[in-house]
């Protein structure tokens, strides 16, 4: 008789859960490959230096809509994204190569128009653009973007490095992408239901640039290099805080303890996550797309980032058994789940 394949859906695993599927089936073979699946970009011994790999991709009508997203921004966006995750290995940023699938959607002007947007980014953060892929797809718009990046053996930071009693940073402040994409989804629906209305960004402007032309925070990974700070860990904030926090204390086999009168939140996130009924801690925890970065820092180093206007420090690393911990202003102390960007549900 013959067999029924078992089915698994893969909601039930979730996107983290696929990947660590995938991971369990492969072994590195190369002396060379120090560090696979499992941080911000893959590590390969270059001889002097560690050279940085990490790809990401970006689908229309999954983690953009070209109905509000000028196709410039898409551009820029897509190689932002992808320098955010080496400077989340303390790295430096080198080469790009940039692949699109297209539809005859797409006229020569708009795919120019998103090149520019690719080249703007190059500049800004000193890559060259070396290769890529051109090839059609049935209707939407792919970019994929692959990095090259390179750091000192000394100065690369892992996910793995937080050990108890750090001091956990975040920079910048969190949840204005995810506000951002709120107004702008607003405005799509008021544009189509009414064509003729204009949309209505103004008082927005930062939440709006914050989804629209996210920037890697590599001027923190220069200033950290210049006060001569190697943080014990570290990631980038692309799916939200909760979800990176937990990330960190898996692969650093400890506890979190977060606060949330320390969460770094823009008066302009705050008041319009008001308007739009949605809790301002909410987004700041789960709003995912900030592109900041979150580490840690031995207690030795709190000196040196105490003064500086644009970290801050959000609690503090326990043991394991501690788990992970969110304290309320009123001192409610609640478990820290991660929302984030869940693919697959
Ligand atoms: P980030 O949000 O920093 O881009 P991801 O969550 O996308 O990281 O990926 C986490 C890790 O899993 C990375 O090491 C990445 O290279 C790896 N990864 C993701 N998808 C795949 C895949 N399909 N095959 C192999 N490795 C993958
Ligand atoms: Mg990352």
């Amino acid at each position: 008789m013959e067999q029924k394949q078992k089915r698994t859906e893969l909601s039930e695993i979730g996107e983290f859960g696929l990947i660590d599927r995938i991971k369990s089936k492969f072994t590195l073979q190369h002396e060379a490959s120090v560090k696979g699946i499992g941080d911000d970009a893959a590590v390969v011994d270059a001889g002097e230096k560690f050279l940085l790999i990490s790809t990401d991709m970006l689908v229309e009508g999954i983690h953009f809509d070209l109905s509000y997203v000028p196709i410039r921004h898409l551009g820029y966006k897509a190689v932002a994204v992808n320098v955010s995750d080496i400077a989340a290995m303390n790295g430096i940023p080198k080469q790009i190569t940039v692949s699109i699938a297209i539809s005859n959607r797409f006229s020569l002007e708009a795919i120019e128009a998103f090149y520019e947007g690719v080249k703007f980014a190059c500049e800004n953060y000193r890559v060259d653009l070396v290769g890529g892929d051109t090839t059609s797809s049935t209707s939407g718009f792919i970019v994929s973007v692959s990095i090259l990046g390179e750091v000192e053996k000394e100065n690369i930071c892992y996910r793995s490095g937080a050990r108890p009693n750090d001091i956990i940073c975040a920079t910048g402040d969190l949840g204005a992408a995810y506000v951002g994409l709120q107004v702008l989804e607003r405005e799509k629906q008021v544009f189509l239901s009414n064509p003729d209305m204009q949309p209505e960004l103004s008082g927005y402007d930062y939440l709006v640039q914050r989804q629209l032309k996210p920037e890697a925070r590599m001027d923190l990974i220069h200033e950290l290099k210049e006060m001569n700070l190697a943080p014990s860990a570290m990631m980038d904030i692309s799916d939200g805080l909760a979800s990176e926090l937990l990330h960190i204390a898996t692969s650093s086999e400890v506890g979190i303890s977060i606060y949330e009168d320390k969460l770094p939140i823009d008066k302009s996130t705050f008041d319009t996550a008001v308007e739009f009924k949605l809790d301002p801690i909410t987004c700041a925890l789960n709003g995912g797309e900030d592109y900041e970065l979150l580490f840690t820092i031995r207690q030795d180093d709190y000196e040196k980032i105490k003064k500086h206007p644009d970290i801050a420090m959000i609690g503090y690393v326990t043991q394991k058994e501690q788990g992970n911990v969110f304290t309320t202003k009123s001192g409610n102390t609640v478990g820290l789940k991660a929302q984030g960007w869940q693919h697959f549900q």
